[in-house]
């Protein structure tokens, strides 16, 4: 079986035939889907789906960077407050069936004025998914050097405050090698892999080479980035058996070593 590690389920895309997408993906060995979340308007429909499909659909709560708002105190405030006190509960106790933050991180690639508040509301929210005891759905666009100096900085010594290990998942990877193995240096990452891996010119299938199986998850970021040969169509979870196949060609092993090897991953991770 397969495990798409992020998708956008709520999306409007889907909002005619959600019930075939998910049964295409169910039949294409897609069996557990984690929808990532942007913001605090998509959390509770991302709760509300996931509870229809028990064991199958997962939620997270976050907020995307280019979706941070004017006050990122009050926003944090809104969406985290919702939900039980840092009192050391559970997660499940919290909110039933979170199994990550996210998605959360830095994107420089078109506001580069907000730096600051991207990284203050990061910080928030993984120290939140540290006291949680969760993992962090990570989206750095643009951004990985400044992403490492604050792991260095200020995640890493968070979490080893509490006597804990930053982990996660480094979702549509787009570092290189080096960045790869520093993020390695500094936690307990594991790097998402999908339709990008597909595309001419990529240079994803060289850092999946570097990266190795033992540290890849698979992902679609549906409905956007369809692997070959969807590309340019709306990408949904079944297609992950079509990057599985692109990613068993690349490392020269079985598409049953990667999907059962990166299922693996993403349970170790997510614990589902
Ligand atoms: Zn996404």
């Amino acid at each position: 079986m397969i495990i798409d590690t992020h998708c956008h389920l709520i999306d409007e895309a889907f909002h005619q035939d959600i019930e075939a997408v998910i049964d295409s993906a169910l039949k294409a060995d897609v069996r557990q889907m984690v929808l990532a979340c942007c913001d605090e308007t998509e959390f509770p429909q991302i709760v509300a789906l996931s509870q229809s499909y028990p064991d199958i659909l997962f939620s997270t709560i976050g907020i995307h960077p280019e979706n941070i708002a004017a006050d990122i105190h009050q926003q944090f405030d809104t969406l985290f407050g919702a939900l039980a006190p840092l009192d050391g509960n559970a997660p499940s106790d919290a909110q039933p069936g979170i199994v990550a933050v996210g998605e959360i991180g830095l994107d420089l690639h078109w506001d580069k004025s907000r730096l600051d508040d991207q990284k203050e509301i990061l910080r928030m929210q993984t120290e939140w998914a540290l006291d949680h005891d969760l993992p962090v759905l990570l989206h750095i666009r643009d951004a990985m050097p400044q992403f490492l100096d604050l792991c260095r900085t200020t995640l890493c010594p968070m979490a080893s405050e509490r006597s804990k290990q930053l982990r996660g998942i480094l979702h549509c990877y787009s570092g290189n090698a080096e960045q790869a193995k520093e993020a390695l240096s500094l936690g307990d990452f594991y790097f998402g892999i999908g339709g990008t891996l597909t595309y001419k010119k990529s240079l994803v299938p060289e850092v999946a080479q570097a990266i190795g199986i033992e540290r890849i998850v698979l992902e679609t970021d549906a409905p956007y980035l369809a692997p070959v040969p969807h590309r340019g169509r709306r990408n949904e979870p079944a297609y992950t058996a079509d990057t599985c196949r692109a990613l068993a060609e690349i490392l020269h092993i079985s598409a049953e070593e990667v999907a059962q090897k990166t299922t693996k991953n993403a349970r170790n991770l997510l614990k589902i």
